[in-house]
């Protein structure tokens, strides 16, 4: 976006004491800022009341505070809501708000979790996933990460205290921006959400795993595997013809090793293409060295894709293959199914003259959705 100013909140502490100091300006009034910004949410730089006029005039000549306009929610205040926002280019993104959420990681909890989006549009191809139908449009900056939490909080009047990025995306391909997002989120100067309850979930972009396996802050890692074996993830997630399993669970343990941390695998149980017996046996080798925690996720309908989602007696014996092998493992109970905000139903959203549709599926991939 050529001529857009940056957004503040993505300023991480320490850019905006280096920016200050360019500016000849002590290293407290940085952090003035950020309690302006994170703490009182101001909207306005003139709300800054304890910065010069010259200050202020100088912070809006450098930076603007938000960048997305609220376009709409669905959901009622006590089941999930998914919010779509508009951004500055026009394109739209959707954020999904999920109260307590036992089904995720089956503690009891009253925890508002919030689902972010990291791009919009996605490249990656999985054939059963609503997110990549209609490609990829753009990476979202690290401002427009951390404002969708901001914005949420301001319109549920509510503290977030769970943040999964499970949104449109490919979290692990717009590493430099989540790697920004997500220090100004657990920055106590900035958001202030602990690194644990944050979760990067990935289809298996090994080198950016075992660079997250470097970062300083503890963010909890979820491997969407889908696929117990590289015949049936090739067919499904193009991602692994570039990282095959192998690749992938080198990657793996040596996040294991570095951080001493369980990982989750996500699995959807997809009928006739994964959800085979043998599949859950293959499975369970896989997590077991690793500790890896498994959520079977019963597939989402996907507007004209054909894929379905197995019996819940199949469900039920591919989860007790896990368990008898030591696996721990739960199966998912999705919400938000009725409002296309669950796993895999957020779609691109472009606007016409008729108001904000969905982007129409190529045509080639409606019948691939058959396989
Ligand atoms: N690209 C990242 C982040 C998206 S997370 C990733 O793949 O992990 C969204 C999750 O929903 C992923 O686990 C994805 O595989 C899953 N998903 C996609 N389509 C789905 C569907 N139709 N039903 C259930 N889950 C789906």
């Amino acid at each position: 976006m050529p001529g857009d100013l940056p957004s503040l909140l993505e300023a991480t502490q320490e850019s905006l004491v280096g920016q200050f100091r360019v500016w000849n300006e002590p290293a407290f009034r940085a952090n003035q800022v950020l309690d302006w910004v994170f703490k009182r949410r101001v909207r306005s730089f003139d709300e800054m009341t304890n910065l010069s006029r010259v200050l202020r005039t100088k912070l809006a000549e450098a930076y603007v505070l938000r960048t997305m306009e609220f376009a709409s929610v669905t959901g009622s205040k006590d089941t999930t809501r998914k919010y779509l926002f508009k951004l500055r280019d026009g394109r739209y993104v959707e954020t999904v708000l999920i109260p307590a959420n036992p089904a995720l990681y089956g503690e009891k909890s009253d925890r508002l979790t919030l689902c972010v989006s990291s791009q919009v549009g996605c490249a990656y191809d999985c054939k059963f996933c609503a997110s990549g139908l209609a490609g990829f449009t753009r990476n979202l900056t690290a401002g427009e990460i951390v404002e969708q939490v901001i914005a949420v909080e301001e319109l549920a009047a509510d503290r977030i205290d769970n943040l999964v990025f499970m949104g449109m995306g490919e979290p692990l391909a717009n590493f430099t921006n989540l790697l920004t997002a997500v220090t100004v989120l657990n920055s106590p100067q900035g958001v202030g959400i602990g690194a644990r309850h944050m979760t990067v979930s990935t289809s298996g972009v090994a080198p950016n795993i075992r660079k997250l396996a470097e970062f300083p802050l503890q963010v909890r890692l979820a491997i969407s595997l889908h696929g117990a074996t590289d015949e049936v993830r090739d067919k499904i997630m193009p991602v692994n013809r570039k990282y095959p399993l192998k690749v992938l669970f080198e990657a793996l343990q040596h996040w294991y090793e570095l951080r001493k941390q369980h990982l989750t695998f996500e699995f959807i149980l997809i009928e006739g293409v994964n959800n085979s017996l043998d599949q859950a046996r293959h499975l369970a080798k896989l997590a077991r060295p690793l500790r890896a925690k498994v959520n079977l996720i019963p597939y989402n309908t996907v507007d004209g894709l054909a894929w379905e989602r197995p019996s819940e007696a199949r469900q039920e014996a591919f989860l007790d293959v896990l368990l008898n092998a030591g696996v721990v493992a739960t199966l998912r109970r999705e919400k938000g199914h009725d409002i296309a905000a669950a796993c895999g139903q957020l779609r691109l959203k472009q606007e016409t003259a008729e108001g904000i549709i969905e982007s129409p599926i190529p045509e080639k991939r409606i019948t691939i959705g058959a396989a």
